[in-house]
């Protein structure tokens, strides 16, 4: 089996057919599903969808395109749902930064700040991670040892194949792996996956967003951790089935569930 650590199931891109898109990818082997949270204001929507599905669960968190709407008192609500299995996504995104330099220090220090705040609620909590890093490797790297995360540990989602994060293996962190993995282009994440302890790696899509090979350019569905699971297996020279098991093993554990 396999399972769908990341994939945005409360986007209105499923809305018409969340049935189809669900047992579309139980048929192909994907028994669990991870909805992260990243836009409160379909938080209410995941949870909905996790209580009417036994096999989804959520997490609970603002993404940092996002983070205006960020309430850490609003989400302890949430946060004792027996189906909420994680904090996030949160994290660091420098990548659409814009204005004066001192527009961007802000904006960079307001994210931190959002971030730690996710940090310590998933101490709290005693929940995973689920981390969000583009273009700010150093600083979220920074954040999580300073702030002790590995005390609940989580996942670089989307990992961006940068080795500076590799170390994080050590401190609890799992490196989640999707669609990237199978375009053209991802030489980066394709000479770093053998770097990566095994006990390590877990699948997603992210869908709706970053479909794998051969379906760039559609919306993205659970059913597609198939064919990453299957570029992975290549890659590492693994069976197919010994990848499944692993990655399965690796979600289970990080998220406890069974
Ligand atoms: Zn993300
Ligand atoms: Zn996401």
């Amino acid at each position: 089996m396999i399972i769908d650590t990341h994939v945005h199931l409360d986007d209105e891109r499923y809305k018409d057919d969340l049935d189809e898109v669900l047992n579309r990818a139980r048929e192909g082997g994907v028994k669990r599903f991870i909805i992260p949270g990243a836009d409160p204001s379909t938080l209410d929507r995941a949870v909905e969808i996790a209580e009417k599905y036994n096999d989804v669960y959520f997490a609970v968190g603002v993404h940092p395109y996002d983070m205006g709407s960020f309430d850490g008192v609003t989400f302890e609500d949430y946060l004792s749902h027996k189906k909420c299995v994680a904090i996030g996504e949160c994290g660091l995104d420098y990548f659409r930064l814009e204005g004066s330099d001192a527009e961007k220090e802000a904006e960079k220090c307001k994210q931190k700040e959002v971030f730690i705040a996710q940090i310590e609620l998933a101490k709290k909590y005693k929940k995973p991670l689920i981390v969000h890093i583009r273009d700010a490797s150093r600083d979220s790297k920074k954040l999580l040892l300073e702030h002790n995360a590995g005390e609940v540990g989580g996942v670089l989602h989307c990992y961006n194949a940068d080795e500076e994060l590799l170390s994080l293996a050590n401190n609890g962190f799992y490196f989640g792996i999707g669609g990237v993995l199978t375009f053209k282009n991802a030489k980066k994440l394709v000479n770093v996956l053998p770097k990566i302890p095994k006990d390590r790696l877990i699948i997603e899509t992210d869908g709706p967003y970053l479909t794998p090979v051969p379906h760039r350019g559609e919306r993205n569905e659970p059913f597609y951790t198939t064919f990453v699971a299957q570029k992975m297996s290549e890659l590492l020279d693994t069976p197919l089935k010994n990848i499944k098991e692993i990655t399965t093993q690796n979600a289970l554990k990080l998220f406890h569930i069974s």
